[in-house]
């Protein structure tokens, strides 16, 4: 819609410096999260300890955090690689553009809303 002016310009079209922006500050920060939950990877060890049963339910939350924090970068990655071959912003499956709202909440998606939702 309307004119677009510099500065505030959050329109259809893909700004890729600013989608790269959003995407390595992604990356940084889960990869900072990554750091921390290696942390309390390591410090653990102790199960023998009384309180056993509820470090081992945290370890196994931790573990899955990692996981999950693993798949986000690799996704992230992904779609910076994405970016640098031009086809960011594209859906994976139909090849459509994904909605701009959609990539600014979920700025590694690769995969358009009508996609995701057929995938659930
Ligand atoms: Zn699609």
């Amino acid at each position: 819609m309307g004119t677009q002016r510099s500065g505030d310009n959050k329109m259809t079209t893909l700004d890729s410096i600013s989608e790269r922006e959003t995407l390595e500050q992604e990356l940084a920060r889960t990869q900072e999260e990554l750091d921390l939950i290696n942390q309390k990877l390591e410090e653990k060890g102790d199960f023998g300890l009384g309180q056993g049963a509820s470090t081992v339910y945290e370890w196994e939350m931790n573990l899955a955090l990692r996981e999950s924090a693993e798949a986000k970068i690799k996704s992230i990655q992904a779609a910076l690689d994405r970016l640098d071959q031009g086809d960011y912003g594209l859906c994976e499956v139909c090849g459509q553009p994904i909605d701009p709202g959609r990539l600014e909440i979920l700025p590694h998606t690769t995969l358009c809303v009508r996609c995701a939702q057929a995938g659930r």
